[in-house]
């Protein structure tokens, strides 16, 4: 049998890695920022090594630059360089990347794990995604290196020659093409550099070359600098002015997820979080993930206030490799619900795929994503455990998220599940266990609450003159958080304040209002023109109150998921209606004149506009109003206004 090995025509395989690898043109800067990082992180090892040697002060930099009039952008980097054989075995061959090779050459030196980023011999190729002809110029470190020049068309014929490179290290040149020209503007490249090179670890210069100018060379650079370091030497009153003019790398090296966190201060972590996120509001607090193994991963987790309804908060976990920004909020790695947080996350292990905003499926990213569940679930765990007091001021603000949490991960909820907290009518913040022991006695393994405090203030004040406490579960997370609740606490059941309560509240026989009951529900359905409205007659602490409506938990919840499923009526008939009773309070004044003056016939008109008074009184607490009820409500207040002013009056 014959073998060898399969040869790529470049002329095919290009266009494909430029319409398909990279989704994003933006990416051309941070691939060949990320090159000239990984030729100087090189150079560095090297040196390191003894297998290599650079000018005592050197400073490793990366220039971009950009010049409008040619058309050119240019990445300057002083690191190990090529030579042209180089050249030709790391650029010519399109993937085989030079960064695989270098840690194979050194791999028992360097040991586990790496901070060079390439790895897929691809990257480079992303410049042709914007440029027509790219350039290289290289000096490479090594003893009597010649500068070698290579250029390619179209990125499929290459020329390659000798090149007037005087210092160390490589200029890539591209000749940015017609459709790619927004590139050049200052704005865009900035704001490019900003977003993936932020935080990577050389400092980045930016430049803009002017038309008058000559092209700044590196090697006219370095002879500044140079020069500043002499004069710098001599007088030192001059160092804080030449400071100032001097320009100033546009990253920032070390982020503050790299430095260990007992030597990080509040004051750092909140800058740092106003830095990266220009939110002006305090973060409440933060998590600082830092860990080596099994695998490495850094970063900052920030909780930030989320007092408003889920729908409206979004958060933002910027994540990196090797402190290159790679995307937001990827779900494969960070839990959906941690997406509601903010923060940065550095993990040199990932399993990137080549187009880097994907990840490989991968046991790895399992793993990480279960052990920020368990970094957070800790932090919070001792919040609580710590400095409860302090918890339960931040409780308003993390209550969103971590319902949310529970109810998508399980995992989460069953680390979580003891420091949960409810507020109740009484201002507290109380845990379930703790509350069910409070109330064990007038309502066993049985949650009273409230959704909205404004219109169920009447059933409110009544729990207050009983002693009960209900909790407040007021947002729409609320509704499947509870049954999430319901289902993991097997006994326990949750009722809204206004649903079967009457038996608590009540220290009646059915047997003491019997005749009342029946008299009054004869009564009301008469005036209600409603033969199925159910009446009950009790005496309440608050003799204030004629009556009110109560519902079986199940049944509202049935009604309220008929209409979330665009109504019962949908259905053909009124399925769950009619569930309501009307429980009048045989200690009200307006109850007690009801019962004597139900069979006065001259007194019926009165009567009944009574009875209809007391219906949607009690029935706006329970919910508001339909268009209609709601307009005859208002008619009829007038009518009694009217009736009470007329009072030996006429107009
Ligand atoms: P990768 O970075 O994934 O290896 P690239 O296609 O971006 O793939 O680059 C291929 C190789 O070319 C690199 O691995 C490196 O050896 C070499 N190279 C690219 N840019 C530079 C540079 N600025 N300085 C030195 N070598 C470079």
């Amino acid at each position: 049998m014959e073998k060898g090995n399969l040869s790529i025509n470049s002329e095919n395989i290009l266009p494909i890695i430029k319409k398909w690898l990279y989704s994003d043109s933006d990416i051309f800067i941070r691939e060949l920022v990320s090159n000239a990082t990984d030729a100087i992180t090189k150079l560095q090892k090297l040196i390191s090594m003894g297998e290599a040697s650079m000018p005592e002060g050197t400073t490793y930099r990366i220039t971009v630059s950009i010049d409008k009039e040619n058309k050119q952008i240019k990445v300057t980097d002083n690191g190990i360089g090529m030579t042209a054989d180089e050249i030709k075995q790391y650029i010519n061959q399109i993937a085989f990347s030079g960064a695989s090779d270098f840690l194979e050459t050194y791999k028992e030196k360097l040991g586990e794990g790496s901070d060079i980023i390439g790895h897929f011999g691809l990257g480079f190729y992303s410049s042709f995604m914007v440029a027509d002809k790219v350039q290289i110029d290289s000096l490479s470190h090594k003893e009597g290196a010649v500068p070698a020049r290579w250029i390619c068309e179209g990125g499929i014929e290459f020329e390659m020659g000798e090149s007037d490179k005087a210092s160390t290290g490589t200029t890539v040149t591209l000749y940015v093409n017609d459709e790619s020209l927004d590139f050049l503007e200052e704005y865009k490249i900035k704001e490019i550099l900003k977003k993936y090179c932020n935080y990577m670890p050389v400092e980045i210069y930016f430049d803009v070359i002017k038309p008058e100018e000559e092209p700044k060379d590196d090697d006219i650079i370095d002879a500044e600098a140079d020069a500043d370091e002499i004069i710098n030497a001599d007088a030192d009153e001059d160092d804080a002015t030449d400071k100032k003019d001097a320009p100033k790398p546009i990253n920032n090296t070390s982020p503050l997820w790299l430095k260990q966190p007992k030597d990080c201060t509040d004051e750092e972590y909140k800058a740092f979080y106003h830095e990266v996120f220009t939110d002006f509001n305090e973060p409440l607090f933060w998590i600082h993930l830092n860990m080596d193994y099994p695998f490495r991963l850094k970063g900052i987790l920030y909780f930030p206030k989320l007092k408003h309804e889920l729908d409206s908060i979004e958060g933002q976990v910027k994540l990196y490799n090797n402190q290159v920004f790679i995307a937001d909020n990827i779900k494969e790695v960070i839990p959906e619900f941690l997406l509601l947080l903010k923060g940065t996350m550095d993990c040199p292990d990932l399993p990137l795929n080549v187009s880097r905003s994907f990840l490989q499926n991968d046991g790895y990213v399992t793993k990480m994503s279960n052990y920020i569940t368990k970094k957070v679930s800790d932090k919070l765990n001792s919040l609580f455990k710590k400095d409860r007091e302090n918890y339960e001021q931040f409780w308003d603000d993390i209550s969103q998220f971590i319902k949310y949490g529970c109810i998508k991960e399980t995992s989460f909820y069953d680390k979580i599940k003891d420091a949960i907290l409810f507020k109740t009518t009484n201002n507290i913040y109380t845990t379930l266990p703790e509350y069910l022991e409070r109330n064990k006695e007038k309502h066993e393994n049985k949650v009273f609450y409230v959704t909205n405090e404004n219109q169920q203030a009447q059933y409110v004040k009544l729990f207050k003159d009983y002693e009960m406490e209900a909790v407040l579960l007021t947002t729409k997370l609320d509704v499947p958080f509870i049954q999430y609740i319901e289902m993991h606490n097997h006994g326990t059941t949750f009722a809204r304040i206004d649903s079967n309560v009457a038996d608590i509240l009540n220290t009646d026989t059915p047997d003491d209002n019997k005749d009342s009951k029946e008299s009054l529900e004869a009564l009301f359905r008469l005036a209600l023109d409603n033969e199925k409205l159910k009446v009950d007659v009790q005496g309440l602490k608050s003799d204030s109150i004629s009556g009110m409506i109560i519902l079986d938990e199940q049944s509202r919840r049935m009604q309220e998921m008929g209409s979330m499923f665009g109504g019962i009526n949908m259905m053909g008939f009124d399925m769950f209606g009619n569930e309501e009773t009307l429980i009048l309070n045989k200690n009200n004044n307006v109850v007690k004149l009801l019962l004597q003056l139900k069979d006065d016939e001259s007194r019926k008109e009165d009567v009944h506009l009574i009875c209809k008074q007391v219906h949607d009184l009690a029935m706006m607490s329970h919910k508001p109003l339909a268009v209609e009820a709601m307009s005859d409500f208002i008619g009829r207040s007038n009518r009694i206004l009217e009736m009470i002013a007329s009072h030996n009056h006429t107009v």
